[in-house]
């Protein structure tokens, strides 16, 4: 005599760490949004570091005391302006991958970024696991960084 086994009901919830990728695209145009706002502060800020450079470079030296000065400071709008620039370039990148239907996955793994993650920080392109082993692997390549016990 046999019996049938009842089926088993699908297990439907989503792990804490990874979102399903149907979740990731119901919150494209919320990512979208993070992102325009972001480009929106960024802009006024790289343009002012941008204006403080210029300025640093048309100003004629007086004497000689004043250039390195003057160099310090051109030094520090350029780094500024740097950091900037790269920033807007990741937040560029996610808007293009939303078009792409590419935001929120794992560049390492391919799984989808949790969404809290992409939340706190809408350019990341990996996932919590692959960004800690990369880390891991970074402070195995200088283990100078580590505490000493
Ligand atoms: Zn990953």
């Amino acid at each position: 005599m046999s019996s049938l086994r009842a089926t088993q009901p699908r297990a439907t919830q989503s792990s804490p760490t990874h979102s399903s990728e149907e979740e990731l695209l119901d919150h494209y145009p919320e990512f979208s949004r993070l992102l325009i706002a972001r480009l929106n502060q960024l802009i006024p800020l790289q343009n002012q570091a941008r204006a403080n450079l210029d300025e640093q470079v048309m100003t004629s030296p007086g004497d000689d005391a004043d250039i390195s000065v003057m160099d310090t400071s051109a030094d520090y709008f350029l780094r500024l302006a740097n950091d900037n620039q790269q920033e807007i370039l990741a937040v560029r990148e996610g808007l293009e991958r939303i078009q792409k239907k590419t935001y929120g996955i794992c560049d390492s793994c391919e799984n989808p970024i949790a969404i809290e993650r992409l939340r706190r920080l809408p350019t990341a392109r990996l996932c919590i696991e692959c960004q800690t082993a990369a880390e891991r692997s970074t402070a195995v390549a200088f283990p100078g960084a580590r505490p000493k016990l």
